[in-house]
Parts: C-alpha cells; sequence; structure tokens
C-alpha cells in the first residue's frame, strides 16, 4: 500500500498560524535571520555567496580521521553511544584548558562546562541572567546568533561603537552612563575580541586592560565570546580578556572553527559559582552533549596535529582574504570602505550614501552574487549602508568574480541615486528581501 504524503500547507495557511494565541509571549522576539532567509537562493551554483560563513573544511584529513572514528567505535562504542556527564567528558575537559592555555588562560577542568556549540552556551548564559528588559551591551554590529539569543530572552540590546581596534572604552564608558542614567539595568558585555563576526577587526592589546577594568568597576560581567582566535593569519595569539579578570569573565569557545562545525562542540569555562548553574541550564536543555562527538573531538587533540591543521586552515583564509582585498581594491567604487581582517572570516563593508544594502541585496543576487547585509547584524535597524562579505568559504577566483560583480551592482544603484536622488529605489524596487546563511 502506498501512503499518501500530506499535502504542504501553503503559505497562506502558514501566514494564519492557528497557534497564534498559544505562543508565549517572549517568541515575539524569535524572527528569523535575515542571514537565514535567501540561504536558498545563494546556495545555487551559479550565486558567488559572500554571504556565508561556513568553514572551509578541505584541510581535514578525513582518511585518518575515518580509521580514528572506526576505532573509537571498535574500542569504546558502548561508551561513545551512552549517555554522559552533564557538563561534559573529563577527558575533553583537560584538552580544553590546554587549547585555552595557549591564549595564556589558566583554567581547571571542573570549571569548564561542554556545549552543543558556543551557540548553546550563549542561550545558556543569556537564560540564567537576563530578564526581560535587561540590557545587553554588545558591540555595534554583533554575531546575529548572539542577537537571536538576546531577543529570545526579551533582553535589550545597547550597541557600542567599535573602530579598527575593536570596541571604544569611550563609548563603552558612555553607554553604561547613558543606561544607568536613565534607570535601566545592564547584565553583562558581550564581546567577540578577535577576529570579529561580523566586523572583521580585533580588540587591540593595549584597550583590552582598559576593557576589563570598565566592566570590573561598573560591575558588569563579560561574555567574552571567542570561536576565531585560533584563526589569526600572521600567528598572533592574543590574550584571552578572561586571563586579566577571571571571577568577571565568561569564556565562550568553540571547535567549530578550528575543528569540525558539524560536531557542535563548544564550551563555556565560567567562574566557579556560575559554573554550577550552567550545569544545571544545560542538563534542562540537553540531558548532556553528545558523548560520541565529544569523544571524537577528543581522540583528534590526542592522535592529530590539530595545530600544524589549524596552520593550514589559516593559510588557506588568508589566500582568500588577500583575494577579497585584492579584489575590493580593484573594482569597488569611490566612496566605499571596508574593514581588512588579520583573521578570522570576514569584511565589514561600508557603501556611499544612496545604497541601501537590504533593499539592494535581491538586485545582487540577480547579478548572481549574495552578501550579508549590515541590518542583521543590530538590533536597532542600522546597518543599511553597511554589508559583511565573507572569504571563508569560495575558492580565491570565486571571490574574485564575487567582488567584481558586487562592484556592477553597486555602481548601477550609485547612478540611479545620482539620477533621481533618494526617491529613485523607492519607486522601482519590490519588496524587499531578507539575505543569506547562518554562522
Ligand atoms: N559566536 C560567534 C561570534 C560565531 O561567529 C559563531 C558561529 N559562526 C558562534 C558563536 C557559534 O558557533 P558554534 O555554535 O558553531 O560554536
Amino acid at each position: 500500500m502506498t501512503e499518501q504524503r500530506p499535502a504542504r500547507p501553503d503559505s497562506s495557511q502558514h501566514d494564519l498560524d492557528p497557534h497564534l494565541h498559544r505562543y508565549a509571549a517572549r517568541t515575539t522576539g524569535m524572527t528569523a535571520s535575515e542571514i537565514r532567509a535567501l540561504f536558498a537562493v545563494a546556495s545555487r551554483p551559479e550565486v558567488v555567496s559572500l554571504a556565508g560563513g561556513m568553514p572551509n573544511l578541505a584541510a581535514l584529513p578525513l582518511d585518518s580521521l575515518s580509521t580514528e572514528i572506526g576505532n573509537l567505535i571498535a574500542n569504546e562504542g558502548l561508551t561513545a553511544l551512552q549517555y554522559g556527564s552533564a557538563q561534559g567528558v573529563v577527558a575533553l575537559r583537560e584538552q580544553i584548558c590546554e587549547v585555552m592555555g595557549l591564549e595564556g588562560v589558566s583554567a581547571h577542568p571542573d570549571d569548564v562546562v561542554v556545549t552543543v556549540g558556543s551557540q548553546m552556551a550563549l542561550d545558556m548564559v543569556t537564560r540564567l541572567f537576563c530578564d526581560p528588559g535587561d540590557v545587553v551591551l554588545a558591540e555595534g554590529p554583533s554575531y546575529v546568533g548572539a542577537l537571536g539569543s538576546f531577543a529570545a530572552y526579551q533582553a535589550q540590546v545597547v550597541h557600542v561603537a567599535m573602530d579598527d581596534d575593536g570596541l571604544q572604552p569611550e563609548a563603552l564608558r558612555a553607554a553604561i552612563e547613558s543606561c544607568r542614567k536613565s534607570g535601566q539595568r545592564i547584565k553583562f558585555l558581550y564581546t567577540i575580541p578577535n577576529f570579529h563576526n561580523p566586523a572583521g577587526v580585533t580588540l587591540s592589546i593595549e584597550r583590552r586592560a582598559e576593557i576589563v577594568e570598565i566592566c570590573r568597576s561598573a560591575g558588569i560581567l563579560i561574555i567574552e565570546d571567542n570561536p576565531y582566535g585560533m584563526l589569526g593569519f600572521d600567528g598572533q595569539v592574543y590574550p584571552a580578556l578572561r586571563t586579566l579578570d577571571p571571577e568577571n569573565v565568561i569564556y565562550l569557545g568553540s571547535f567549530s572553527k578550528t575543528f569540525a562545525a558539524g560536531l557542535r562542540v563548544g564550551w563555556a569555562l565560567a567562574p566557579h559559582a556560575v559554573r554550577e548553574k550552567l550545569v544545571l541550564a544545560a542538563e534542562s536543555a540537553t540531558l548532556c552533549p553528545p558523548t560520541f562527538n565529544q569523544l571524537v573531538v577528543s581522540r583528534y587533540l590526542a592522535t592529530h596535529d590539530w595545530q600544524g591543521n589549524i596552520k593550514q586552515f589559516c593559510r588557506n583564509y588568508a589566500e582568500r582574504r588577500d583575494a577579497m582585498l585584492r579584489a575590493l581594491e580593484q573594482y569597488l567604487p569611490e566612496g566605499c570602505s571596508w574593514t581588512r581582517p588579520a583573521g578570522g572570516f570576514f569584511v565589514w563593508l561600508t557603501v556611499p550614501e544612496g545604497v541601501d544594502t537590504k533593499a539592494m541585496l535581491p538586485r545582487a543576487v540577480t547579478a548572481r552574487v549574495a552578501y550579508a547585509s549590515g541590518t542583521g547584524f543590530y538590533a536597532d535597524d542600522f546597518g543599511s549602508r553597511q554589508m559583511r562579505l565573507s572569504y571563508c568559504y569560495p575558492t580565491p577566483e570565486r571571490i574574485t568574480e564575487g567582488v567584481r560583480r558586487l562592484a556592477g551592482v553597486l555602481e548601477s544603484e550609485l547612478e540611479l541615486y545620482e539620477t533621481f536622488g533618494p526617491t529613485a529605489r523607492r519607486e522601482i524596487s519590490g519588496p524587499q528581501s531578507p539575505s543569506p546563511d547562518t554562522a
């Protein structure tokens, strides 16, 4: 007997969601990431996607990994496929301490909580600390996944300006003062000090102590999100903020960019008291992180030249970064400016007045290039003259071609603006579409 598949609900049914009255109030903050919505279109082979943040895994030693994973099942299968501790596998937590040691962090495995990617750690710290209306200070722009977690718990994001040296201490002081004056309760500063997503900048060594001191004296916790710290192209590893004030910093790390994002293994290193609460939060979310995946990471760290592999990742990324910077220099119209990342995945581009990057995106996709428009990286709709360009995934040749196409689209937007002024696009543009990717 052949079973009939139920018909897929059409979008008009979807719009009239019959469950609407049932959702919890907090779900009003949950909206699809702008970045995800055009993913399907941007993934078509003819489109050069500078939108995504997918790590480039080409340098992973798949043959030896598959042998290692086979051995894991053969020798430790009954443990690897079983539930484990809510805090994570002890051996892996010890290895995580060694990894963080490279950034000067001295930590005890008892204070590490393994999570399902650092995204889960972000969700948990927000759940632990934020009541609706509480303020989270975050760089402007900031990581879209973190903004999603803050919105899901109805926290209010106050952005703090950055420049080429990262978060500006003066802007941080001003933001704290202004929140305090208006009676708002600040819960923490969320910061990505190294090779920022999406801005591509790194917090200078000089500023690190100052930022930590401002937060310490204002009684504001710091969430240091550091998935890209090991991906510096000049081999420079920056000291973690955590080294400067271990009791006031929760450090989030991840193997997504240094090994394999698909395994979903990250961690939080928290002051001892907070660690207890994190474990309870983790337990209620997932019971325990996946034992198998943790053991794969642990075996990989123990048996492979993982630091050598990261160097190879960095060579691949640096080659792509160079291709992107060269192409931007060569093709982009006057009036554009962009950051010059020393590591990580992203360039942050500012375009001249008259271009709205969100409105332009469908036209860019028609011209077979995609990017992530800037507004997705702000909680307050700022960013319409910015976009994130990622160079991590496409080949250098595709990157060059993508930037060439993008330049063409920008040129025609600017031409229209110069000819017809600010109303030009309002008259001819169709519905605005959001932009692609997740990471
Ligand atoms: N933080 C930042 C700044 C990121 O860019 C990402 C992913 N792109 C994450 C956290 C989450 O990474 P994961 O959950 O894969 O560890």
